[in-house]
């Protein structure tokens, strides 16, 4: 008997569903039907305008999912299984979303949530929650990308303000943002972040969107440049000291992340076997012959892979079992195959595969982009290197 159609229930080979609860569906389904009503009638102008998709963004406000995990301050408080399949979910539509959502909800109001005081939880996370305020995240920099830990950009006390100076690259929804978190080392050598309230605002704050991106167009990325910004004192977040602290906040975005790869490569298969079961060449279906079932197997195995990969980090990050290795493992493993799915996909719609509206070639983009972003492929197999030798070959 042949599977279900994927369009309609998604790829689930594995039936995990199954092992869902009816919230957990809840919550899914209704990022899904979000994504089919929503982003992908919508996304591909402003995919090709390189414009950030207001409408999109305003219509996430209702569904429930803006905080993730967060619990509290009005945020959904979803648990980890919840919140990785809305990342798959709105990757399985489009990258720029699921990038937006991963850096406002996750990110920004992530460290907020986990480093922050309550008073400063109760001032930012109740509006970022509303989406009235967006929030962004800058750790790096221009001539720190990988090695983040050493960032350049400095806090020095002055009365009852720090004065930042420094410079940030590629800056997730900067220039949208109204709560702008600069990571920077203060003069006794500690990292600290240091939040900007409405950047636009704020004098020797220079946003710069960065143009040319061949991937993930409709979200905004920007360099930054601080001029003896003054940030009050008040605004420093309460907990963190090292980048270890931060290290938290980078592991949930990296669990964020390797969900975000297996939907693209979700997305991208299922168009191509929708696609193939359309296209007829030499009186047949191509899904009738032989080398596309193979690619078609290929990717189908490969999303299941990520899918069963990150359904048990889920629950390793609900029983507080998650490792940095393990993490690390996941996002090297997911977004390596992303690519990998994301081009067979192109390739079993032959042209139809290069033009973006038939979806596969925005995901292919979107693919690139997840490879190197929290992590490169390098760094997080290094990661999985020094947690399983006890070496660090990184640094
Ligand atoms: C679209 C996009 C959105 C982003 N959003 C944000 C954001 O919102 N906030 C933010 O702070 N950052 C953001 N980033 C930055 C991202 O995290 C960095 O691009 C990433 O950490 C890699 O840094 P880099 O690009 O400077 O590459 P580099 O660190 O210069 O690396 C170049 C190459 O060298 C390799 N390499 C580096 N060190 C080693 C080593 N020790 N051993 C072996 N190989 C090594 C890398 O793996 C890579 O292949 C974003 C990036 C992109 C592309």
């Amino acid at each position: 008997m042949a599977a279900a159609d994927p369009q309609e229930t998604g790829f689930d080979f594995f039936k995990l569903e199954n092992f869902m609860t009816d919230q957990q569906r809840n919550v899914r389904d209704r990022v899904r039907e979000f994504v089919q009503t929503v982003v992908n009638p919508k996304i591909n102008p402003y995919w090709d305008r390189a414009e950030f998709p207001w409408e999109i963004a305003h219509a996430m406000k209702d569904l429930g999912i803006v905080g993730g995990v967060i619990r509290g301050w009005e945020s959904a408080g979803l648990d980890p299984l919840e919140m990785g399949l809305v990342m798959y979910e709105l990757a399985k539509g489009d990258g720029s979303v699921s990038t937006f959502y991963g850096v406002h909800s996750g990110l920004a109001m992530g460290s907020i949530g986990l480093l922050g005081s309550n008073e400063q939880r109760e001032r930012w996370l109740p509006a970022m929650s509303q989406l009235e305020k967006i929030g962004a995240f800058a750790l790096t920099e221009p001539e720190r990308g990988s090695d983040a830990v050493d960032v350049q950009t400095t806090a020095r006390l002055d009365g009852d303000h720090y004065v930042l100076n420094g410079a940030k690259r590629w800056i997730g929804n900067a220039s949208i943002s109204d709560v702008l978190i600069i990571w920077a080392r203060d003069t006794d050598g500690d990292f600290g972040g240091f939040v900007i309230e409405d950047p636009s605002q704020v004098e020797g704050l220079t946003i710069t969107d960065l143009t040319g991106k061949i991937g993930k167009r409709a979200v905004l990325n920007a360099d930054i440049t601080l001029e003896n910004v003054r940030v009050p004192a008040e605004n420093r977040l309460a907990k963190p000291r090292s980048f270890r602290d931060v290290g938290k906040v980078l592991a949930l975005g990296r669990y964020g992340v390797s969900w975000e790869a297996a939907g693209v490569a979700a997305g991208a298969f299922e168009a191509a076997l929708r696609y193939a079961k359309d296209r007829e060449q030499f009186g047949k279906p191509i899904v009738s012959y032989q080398l596309i079932q193979q690619k078609l197997v290929e990717m189908a195995t490969e999303v299941t892979q990520m899918q069963l990969i990150c359904f048990q980090l889920a629950q390793l990050i609900a029983t507080d079992q998650m490792t940095e290795g393990i993490v690390s493992m996941a996002k090297y493993n997911n977004a390596r195959k992303a690519r990998q799915v994301a081009l067979l996909a192109r390739e079993t719609m032959g042209g139809n595969g290069i033009l973006i509206e038939n979806h596969v070639a925005r995901l292919l983009t979107d693919a690139e982009i997840i490879y190197t972003y929290e992590g490169t492929n390098e760094i997080n197999m290094l990661l999985v290197g020094r947690e399983l030798t006890g070496f660090n070959a990184i640094a």
